[in-house]
């Protein structure tokens, strides 16, 4: 089969590997497509927790292929031709983090594409314990499946109170998802404030109330345009971005007793200034929300039902050949939003 390796960062080819066999309780999927997620950029660079050599792809959706000895049993019911999505991160259920019941916090976390093989490749093998039925669905919303996810459990996280004054900083394909998880969950107003105009335009349809225009590089007027907008300020703030420059404005942003929510992937070691006594003093609140790993089935139902929309999201599809490609649209296309790969 063809597969996209990395031997290391940097350093990557499309080549022709033997296709894997599933091992008892393990499934082999045809991979049909595979969402272009950030995290793919930062293993790119060797800024993530990548180990190489490395098949990257953790967003995907395809149809089993193979089933491997005992895979059915009174609990398991797959069968080949069936359409499905795999959540490829799993705890070791061993560490202190795992028997605390903070699975996410594994200290051996693995996630299929980052650290062991993903999908960026013909087939895929997977333990039966990650793969989720997807028949019926769209491929291309089952792709949205795994972000989708880590907003679930940015939710999860986040527990917003009914009636919120919420502003979204960032307006790529996980905040045009995140922007209706908070409509959808009771929110009173959703501004979302970002740089591009189709994105933002796209969002409005999708239900968000207010969009406000920013230049991410210029945070002194970001600051302004934001300030202006809520001068007594916001409920709660979400930064999207991961822009130490965006992340450093968002305490100011918000209201007394508020709240402030880190989602974007940030720069490592890149520490913001923070007013501790404004922190203090109003009594704010500042949380982070980083990955998933239980959150899949109740993405799927949205997906399924309707409830959240990702039309107009995809932008562009490539085949895994095209992977430079892929990089470069990434880097300085601005009409790209959601890329896939096909392979
Ligand atoms: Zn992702
Ligand atoms: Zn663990």
């Amino acid at each position: 089969m063809k597969a996209l390796v990395y031997d290391a960062p940097k350093q990557f080819s499309v080549k022709e590997i033997p296709t894997p066999e599933p091992k008892a309780g393990e499934v082999r999927i045809k991979v049909l497509m595979t969402g272009v997620c950030g995290t793919d950029i930062h293993l790119h660079n060797g800024t993530f927790i990548g180990k190489y050599p490395l098949i990257p792809g953790h967003e995907m959706v395809g149809i089993i292929d193979k089933l491997g000895e005992g895979v059915n049993d009174e609990y398991t019911h797959f069968h080949v031709g069936q359409q499905v999505t795999m959540n490829g991160n799993f705890a070791c259920g061993e560490c202190e983090s795992c028997k605390n019941g903070k699975p996410l916090f594994c200290e051996q976390l693995t996630c299929l594409g980052c650290n062991g093989d993903g999908a960026y490749a013909e087939y895929m093998v997977v333990p039966k314990k990650l793969v989720y039925d997807a028949e019926g669905i769209d491929p291309e919303l089952v792709v949205f499946t795994e972000p989708l996810a880590c907003t679930v459990h940015g939710m999860d996280v986040l527990q917003p109170k009914v009636g919120s004054d919420i502003l979204l900083i960032g307006a790529g394909p996980t905040s045009a998802m995140f922007a209706q998880l908070l409509i959808h969950g009771g929110a009173g107003n959703v501004t979302v404030a970002a740089s591009k105009e189709f994105k933002l335009k796209l969002l409005k349809e999708y239900g968000v109330n207010d969009t406000l225009l920013i230049d991410r590089s210029d945070s002194k007027k970001t600051a302004e345009i934001l300030k202006k907008h809520r001068p007594n300020g916001y409920d709660i703030v979400i930064d999207a971005t991961g822009a130490p420059s965006i992340q450093e404005l968002c305490t100011g942003l918000v209201k007394k007793g508020g709240t402030v929510m880190f989602y974007g992937v940030g720069k490592q070691n890149s520490p913001i200034k923070l007013d501790a006594y404004d922190v203090f003093e109003r009594e704010l609140t500042i949380k982070g929300s980083f990955a998933q790993v239980n959150s899949f089935a109740g993405a799927l139902a949205m997906l399924r039902s309707g409830r959240i929309r990702t039309d107009g999201l995809i932008t562009h599809k490539f085949k895994l050949e095209e992977w430079q490609e892929v990089l470069n649209t990434h880097a300085s296309d601005s009409s790209a939003h959601k890329l896939v790969v096909i392979p």
